[in-house]
C-alpha cells in the first residue's frame, strides 16, 4: 500500500503534463515531497489502526514484542514474548521475510525498500537502484516520476526475471522512453563514499549518485533464525524458509508456517502447484497468498479440513509507471512445461494519449497485451500486459483463468468499447 500511494504521487507528473492536451491550463506545478511522505505515513498508520481494531474486535489478544519458542510444554510449545510465557498446543509462524543484501564493500551505505517506504527523507537528486525485480522497478519508477535522475542496475539484459519476455521488453522500452538509465549485464562490486555523493562501482563502470537503494531480493532469514526453530529441529531450506506440507505443517507436529517465511507447501509430497507451474517458492511471496494460507490453515484445523489454497492463477502486478501485470504462464515457461503454444499479441497507443500533443506529454506511450494459449485444449494459459491500469485489468482476467477459460470463450466475450481491456477479447490472429 505505501508504495502504491507513492506511485500515485509520481504518476501525477504525467497527468499534469497530459492535462494541457485536454484544454487545462494549470500554471507551473511544484511538488512537496515531504508532504507526500507525511500523508503516506498518516494513511498507513490509519490502516494499521483499522487492522488492529479488527483483531481486537474478533477477540484476539495482541502482545507486542519479538516472540521466541523457548521450550516444550507436553506435546505443545512455550512461547516467550513481551516478558510473558505462553503455553500453546499449536504455533503458526508468520514472521515474513527481510531484504537480502549482496556481500560487497560499502553495502551499509545503501538503503533498503523497507526504509524508503517507512522513513521521512529528502528527495535525492540522483538515485541508483540495484536489482530489477518488481520492487526495484516500482521504486525506480516512483523516483523517476518525481524528477530524480534514476539509474537501474541489473545483472541480466532485461528486468523482471521470471515474467513473460514480451512484457519485460515492453516495460524496459517504456521506461527507457521516460528517461530511466538502464545499466544491464553488470555485477555490483562496491559502493564508495565520495565527496558529497556515493559511487556505485560495477563490472562495467561506475555511476555517481546521492542515494543507493538495494532491491536484491528478500529471504525468510534472519526472521526464522534465533526464535527456537533450530533447537526444535525444524526443517528449512537454504534461504531459511520453513518446509511445510499441504496443511502448512512443518516436520515438528503442531508447528505450522505460512506466508513469506514458508515454502508455501511445495516441500510436500504428491505433486505440487510449484512443480506444475514451474515456479520457485519465492514467486508466491505476495500478500493475498499469505492471507489465503492463513485462512486455509484456520479452516483446515478448526472447520473444514478440505479447504485448500488455489495456487494456479495467481495474478501479480508491477506498480511501475507504466504498470505491468500477469496471470498464468509466461510463454517461455509454457513451452518448457511442454505446451504447444499459440501467442496472440497487440501493441497500440491508448486513446488517452491520442489527442494532439502540446509537447511534453507521453504521446509515444504504447500498451502491450499478450495471451498465451494451449493449441491442443484452446485453454488460455497466461495473460500479460504493460500499460495503464494493467493491474486492474489482469485482476479481472484472473477470474477467467481460474475458471479455465478457453480462447474461444475470450473471443465470445462481448467487448466493452472504447476501452483498452477490449483488446484482450478481440485478438483474433495468432502471431506465433
Ligand atoms: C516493497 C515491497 C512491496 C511489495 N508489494 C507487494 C504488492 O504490491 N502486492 C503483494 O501482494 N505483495 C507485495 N509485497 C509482498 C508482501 O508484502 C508479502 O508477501 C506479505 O507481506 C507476506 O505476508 P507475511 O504475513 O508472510 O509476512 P509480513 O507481512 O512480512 O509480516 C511478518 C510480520 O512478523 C513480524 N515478526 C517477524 N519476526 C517476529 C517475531 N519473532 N516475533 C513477532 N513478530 C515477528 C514482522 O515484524 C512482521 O510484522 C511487497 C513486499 C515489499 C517488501
Amino acid at each position: 500500500v505505501p508504495k502504491k500511494l507513492m506511485s500515485y504521487g509520481a504518476h501525477f507528473a504525467d497527468w499534469l503534463r497530459l492535462a494541457s492536451n485536454y484544454g487545462w491550463e494549470l500554471g507551473a506545478a511544484r511538488h512537496d515531497f515531504a508532504k507526500l511522505l507525511r500523508n503516506r505515513n498518516d494513511e498507513i498508520a490509519r490502516l494499521n489502526g483499522i487492522y488492529i481494531g479488527m483483531l481486537e474486535k474478533a477477540g484476539v489478544r495482541l502482545i507486542a514484542g519479538r516472540a521466541r519458542i523457548v521450550g516444550r510444554s507436553g506435546d505443545g510449545f512455550v512461547v516467550e514474548v513481551g516478558g510473558e510465557r505462553i503455553a500453546a498446543t499449536r504455533v503458526a509462524l508468520a514472521v515474513g521475510a527481510q531484504p537480502s543484501a549482496p556481500v560487497i564493500p560499502g553495502v551499509e551505505l545503501a538503503v533498503s525498500s523497507d526504509q524508503l517506504l517507512e522513513d521521512v527523507y529528502e528527495l535525492p537528486r540522483r538515485l541508483a537502484v540495484i536489482g530489477a525485480g518488481y520492487i526495484g522497478l516500482e521504486q525506480s519508477s516512483i523516483f523517476l516520476g518525481l524528477g530524480v535522475e534514476t539509474h537501474l542496475l541489473l545483472r541480466r539484459q532485461l528486468p523482471l526475471h521470471g515474467f513473460d519476455d514480451d512484457l519485460r521488453h515492453g516495460l524496459k522500452t517504456a521506461l527507457e522512453r521516460r528517461g530511466m538509465n538502464f545499466r544491464c549485464e553488470m555485477e555490483i562490486q562496491a559502493i564508495e563514499r565520495t565527496e558529497g555523493a556515493l559511487r556505485v562501482v560495477t563490472s562495467t563502470g561506475a555511476v555517481e549518485v546521492d542515494q543507493v537503494l538495494l532491491a536484491t531480493g528478500r529471504r525468510p532469514m534472519p526472521n526464522t533464525r534465533g526464535i527456537g526453530l533450530e533447537e526444535l529441529g525444524v526443517r528449512m531450506d537454504d534461504a531459511g524458509a520453513v518446509l511445510v506440507d499441504r496443511d502448512y505443517a512443518s516436520n515438528v507436529p503442531g508447528l505450522h508456517a505460512l506466508g513469506d517465511c514458508s515454502d508455501h507447501a511445495f516441500g510436500c509430497e504428491g505433486g505440487t502447484a510449484a512443480e506444475e507451474l514451474g515456479l520457485g517458492s519465492g514467486e508466491f511471496d505476495l500478500t493475498p497468498v499469505a492471507v489465503a494460507e492463513g485462512r486455509a490453515l484456520a479452516e483446515r484445523l478448526f472447520n473444514d479440513p478440505t479447504a485448500r489454497v488455489n495456487y494456479h492463477a495467481i495474478p501479480t502486478a508491477v506498480f511501475s509507471i507504466p504498470q505491468a501485470a500477469s496471470v498464468g504462464l509466461a510463454e517461455a515457461r509454457a513451452r518448457r512445461l511442454g505446451h504447444d503454444v499459440q501467442v496472440f499479441m497487440t501493441t497500440f497507443r491508448p486513446l488517452l494519449y491520442t489527442m494532439p500533443d502540446d509537447g511534453g506529454a507521453r504521446g509515444e506511450d504504447r500498451t502491450t497485451m499478450k495471451l498465451v494459449v494451449d493449441r491442443e485444449t484452446d485453454k488460455v494459459l497466461g495473460c500479460h500486459m504493460v500499460g495503464d491500469d494493467a493491474a486492474e485489468i489482469v485482476q479481472a482476467l484472473a477470474v477467467a483463468l481460474t475458471c479455465g477459460a478457453t480462447k474461444a470463450q475470450f473471443d465470445d466475450t462481448m467487448a466493452l468499447h472504447p476501452t483498452s481491456a477490449e483488446e484482450f477479447v478481440t485478438l483474433y490472429q495468432p502471431v506465433a
